[in-house]
């Protein structure tokens, strides 16, 4: 099946972020073997290499311009160790392909992100985060190890006590030291892939905070209505949700079973559906809908990708595209998630889409990987709106300012200065990357922007 955002097909071909608001132009090749991956790094190519994953990635992040990008193999390689509760895979294997190989034998992939679409090579660049960050921490802290080939021709097997520098620099280092082959994933052990979830609903921000901090389950996140002002500013539904303990004996009389996303196709009309006016009368609509309190069991996909069974839902912000504005903030620095709804209503855009998470205190996997400790808001905005760009460039100041940090895998836009402000000069992440790959031929747009490659 292609992969709505996956690239498809070799040559010369323009490839987008999932955002749709950043493009460019690339030859893009693959699947290559092991070795003629190391022939093509070993080329140098004049505007480098960069592994594509599903292109999951909001912005520029899987995108080369001018160079080369690979694509993934299709073929997922996934291997499960039932007794030692592992699972290794090629680094193109689906989050969707890995649900599908672990969940009948009672294991599961212990951070999901909100799509099944994404690669495993994907999640380790981005060192991903799922709805149970506050207790499982990022997907980092789950690799046994990564099979990484590095430019300079070596094929290193890194984990947390191999390597660690080199690890540490890959986990979240967005593809820039090298191509991930494979990787090796501890696993949860699950009884049911049904979760009972309690949902309650919000009338403030506050009330918010205080639910998701307080939620006892393992699963957390509120959806925040992006458009409400006033006392009901960021009001929200908040999720917490657990595995049953024994499977559903009506729908899971043998055990675990996980049902993926039935995807339908989707007509859109021309014109963007997303306006300040829709935005509202979705949001609120939704937020009345919700009810104040109920206890409900609901399968994985439901729970987790929701929003996979509506391929294009990322083309409703119309041509121009969306930015997703995630960022993160320490726990004390919670007075930013207001500033920031607030801004972006007044900014005369449609953010239309907000979820909030509450992050825990797992160790960051790398200095470039983006949860720590606190808050973590993500808002889709359409782009198009006049003052956008200067109200993101402001907030981007205010984030740094907390001592947070904008999210790499969603980011199309900030600056370089921005991006040294949050995340520091990473000194040791260079050192890591020049002794891995001395001619600067890992590259991305993103990296280009940012000023990593
Ligand atoms: C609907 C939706 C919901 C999401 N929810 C979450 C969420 O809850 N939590 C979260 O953390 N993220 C979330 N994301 C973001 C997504 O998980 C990340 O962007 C992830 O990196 C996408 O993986 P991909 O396979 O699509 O990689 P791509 O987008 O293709 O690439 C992303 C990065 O990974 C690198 N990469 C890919 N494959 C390799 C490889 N083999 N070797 C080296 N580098 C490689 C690329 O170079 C690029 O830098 C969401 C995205 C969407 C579209």
């Amino acid at each position: 099946m292609t992969r709505p955002g996956a690239a498809t097909g070799t040559g010369r071909r323009r490839l987008d972020g999932w955002g749709r608001a950043t493009s460019s132009h690339a030859t893009v090749t693959g699947p290559l073997t092991a070795e003629a991956a190391a022939e093509l790094l070993a080329s140098r190519p004049p505007r480098g290499v960069l592994a594509r994953g599903s292109g999951c990635s909001y912005g520029d992040a899987a995108q080369n311009a001018g160079g080369v990008v690979l694509l993934p193999d299709p073929d997922a390689g996934i291997r499960v160790d039932h007794a030692r509760g592992t699972v290794r895979a090629a680094a193109g294997a689906t989050f969707r392909q890995l649900l599908h190989a672990t969940v009948p034998l009672g294991l599961l992939p212990p951070v999901l992100p909100g799509t099944a679409r994404l690669t495993l090579g994907g999640a380790v660049a981005a060192d991903v985060h799922g709805k149970n960050h506050r207790r499982d921490g990022s997907i980092g802290a789950w690799l046994d190890s990564v099979q990484l080939l590095c430019p300079d021709g070596t094929l290193h097997d890194i984990g947390p006590a191999r390597e660690p520098g080199l690890f540490r620099a890959t986990v979240g280092g967005m593809g820039l030291t090298g191509v991930v082959l494979a990787a090796e994933l501890r696993l949860l052990r699950i009884a049911s892939a049904r979760l009972r979830v309690t949902t309650r609903r919000a009338g403030s921000l506050d009330e918010v905070l205080e639910l998701l901090d307080s939620a006892p389950g393992r699963y957390t996140v509120a959806w925040i209505d992006t458009t409400s002002a006033g006392g009901g500013l960021g009001r929200g539904v908040v999720d917490s949700a657990d595995h049953l303990e024994h499977p559903d004996p009506r729908r899971e009389p043998e055990g675990p079973v996980q049902r993926p996303s039935r995807t339908g196709r989707l007509t859109l009309p021309p014109l963007p559906l997303v306006t300040p006016r829709t935005a509202q009368a979705f949001n609120s609509a939704w937020y009345h809908a919700a009810p104040r309190h109920r206890e409900s069991v609901r399968d994985l996909t439901a729970f987790f990708h929701r929003l996979d069974a509506v391929p294009y839902w990322n083309r409703l912000a119309g041509p121009r595209g969306l930015v997703q504005y995630q960022f993160a903030v320490p726990g004390r620095a919670h007075g930013v998630l207001a500033t920031v709804l607030e801004a972006l209503q007044r900014s005369g855009a449609a953010p239309y889409l907000g979820t909030l998470k509450r992050f825990g205190p797992g160790e960051a996997s790398g200095p470039l990987s983006f949860p720590l400790p606190g808050w973590a808001l993500a808002v889709d905005v359409p782009v198009g709106a006049p003052r956008l760009a200067g109200t993101l460039d402001r907030l981007d100041r205010l984030v740094a300012e907390a001592g947070g940090r904008v999210y790499l895998a969603k980011d199309s836009r900030m600056s370089r200065d921005a991006f040294r402000a949050m995340y520091g000069p990473l000194d040791d992440w260079h050192a890591v990357r020049a002794s891995v790959d001395p001619h600067a031929t890992m590259r991305s747009d993103l990296g280009r922007r940012l000023g990593l490659c």
